[in-house]
């Protein structure tokens, strides 16, 4: 958390009516969406002038969230994402550990002589005028409230504010299923419950899906490649498949996940080749301590959680399945002695 220094220059900071900017990762997920929504919601409340900019555009089924639908996609229209970071007096980054995550708008970021404050709960922070940074947190939502707490601001608090944050917590808790789930995380959703959230419409709202997404998991999961001696899944999905099968943004958002459930395994990967441009995306999941993070930190030029992680590699989908699968003997006696 912040010291009590910084709370009280917090305070001060938003006693005054300011034009603020925040911005998720690219390729926002729940926490990263929810997060910026939650926290954009209550400064609106405090008299702020907000604007959420994302690098790029996020998934349908996130779509439904309070005010989704203003949330400014920068990759359509570039000029006023530089507009609107030459306005700002303050620039939340929310979810990432450093501004590179947020691709063309990095130098946006750099070059403002807004107030930079950073809330992320990723390993190996870049440190700004205020930084909130915990990896212990499962997400960034969670720490949202931390801070809302922390500022007094509860009071004002409703159910849309308590909506974003609830969705934020149940997609980087895997519906508060990983290990990363602490008891604060269900005292932060009961605050949540309390405020007006209500995780059966949520639920419902997020498991409404298109028909791609349920074509491309078809094709995904016969697509399996098992390797029993180093207890890994992979999985992957062809341009042609995900064209074939008319992907949309976010259908294949956490189907590595499938991997984890095949008995004896602990490390699963998905390789899906990037519709728009010439790279493979890698996503990875581990169980027990596999550091994925320093795996994909070491070979695949990205990073995350221990047991999340991603990257990705500037080569086609064989090429990459071939890197990979040749990576696999250094780490055959980690990943057999991993205790699950
Ligand atoms: P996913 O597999 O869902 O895309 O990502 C899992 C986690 O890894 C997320 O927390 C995300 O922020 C992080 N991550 C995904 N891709 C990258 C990447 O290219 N670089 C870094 N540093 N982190 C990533
Ligand atoms: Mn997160």
């Amino acid at each position: 958390m912040f010291s009590p220094d910084e709370i009280f220059e917090l305070k001060s900071l938003f006693k005054i009516e300011k034009n603020i900017v925040i911005v998720p990762h690219k390729n926002p997920d729940g926490d990263a969406i929810g997060s910026c929504l939650g926290l954009s919601l209550i400064l609106k409340k405090l008299g702020h002038d907000v604007q959420i900019i994302s690098p790029n555009d996020f998934p349908k089924f996130l779509k439904w969230m309070p005010e989704a639908k203003k949330i400014f996609n920068a990759e359509f229209n570039p000029k006023g994402a530089e507009i609107a970071f030459s306005n700002a007096d303050i620039i939340f980054m929310l979810d990432f550990n450093e501004p590179s995550r947020t691709d063309q708008l990095e130098k946006l970021i750099r070059n403002s002589d807004a107030i930079k404050i950073l809330i992320d709960h990723h390993q190996n922070p870049e440190f700004f005028d205020f930084t909130y940074t915990d990896s212990d947190i499962p997400a960034t939502c969670q720490m949202i409230w931390h801070f809302i707490e922390k500022m007094n601001w509860e009071d004002l608090t409703d159910a849309n504010i308590a909506t974003c944050l609830y969705t934020g917590i149940l997609t980087d808790t895997g519906n508060f299923r990983y290990s990363s789930v602490k008891p604060s995380t269900h005292q932060v959703a009961a605050h949540l419950l309390n405020q007006g959230a209500e995780p059966f419409r949520i639920h419902d709202a997020m498991d409404s899906f298109g028909e791609s997404r349920l074509k491309l998991l078809s094709v995904f999961l016969q697509n399996l490649q098992y390797f029993p001696e180093y207890r890994t899944a992979i999985f992957t999905l062809t341009r042609e498949e995900l064209l074939e099968n008319g992907f949309q943004k976010g259908d294949t958002d956490a189907f590595v996940n499938y991997g984890l459930g095949l008995e004896n395994v602990v490390f699963s990967v998905f390789m899906a080749d990037d519709t728009q441009h010439d790279f493979v995306k890698l996503s990875f999941r581990s169980k027990g301590d596999f550091n994925t993070s320093e795996f994909a930190n070491k070979h695949f030029n990205g990073g995350g959680h221990i047991n999340a992680s991603g990257g990705r590699f500037d080569d086609n989908l064989e090429n990459t399945v071939k890197e990979f699968v040749n990576l696999l003997p250094q780490y055959e006696e980690k990943l057999q002695n991993t205790v699950i």
